[in-house]
């Protein structure tokens, strides 16, 4: 098999399991800072937050929805909770829209 691009591969696909971390605990960590949750500000502060983590790569197969690596999870909540609260403070105070 040509190895030519591997981000093409048909059957195997790279993922930030990160990304599924932030987005997981987006919504009650918002929610607990009173934070604004429309579509623009939930996503400025999840592309923040991630800029900020470490990526987590994994290799699934395509189309394969992921199931959580709990011992994972636990040893990244604290961090995921500090990037996500950082990223609403400077989201809040510049957002895409008036308040
Ligand atoms: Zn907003």
């Amino acid at each position: 098999m040509s190895a030519a691009n591997p981000l093409r591969n048909q059957n195997l696909q790279i993922q930030n399991y990160m990304e599924t971390c932030v987005a997981d605990m987006l919504k009650p960590v918002l929610d607990g800072l009173n934070a604004c949750q429309c579509d623009n500000c939930v996503m400025d502060i999840l592309a923040i937050s991630l800029n900020s983590l470490p990526p987590k790569y994994v290799v699934t197969k395509k189309g394969e929805l992921y199931t959580k690596i709990s011992n994972l999870q636990n040893q990244f909540d604290v961090d995921i909770i500090a990037a996500i609260a950082k990223a609403s403070v400077i989201v809040s105070r510049n957002p895409r829209h008036d308040r």
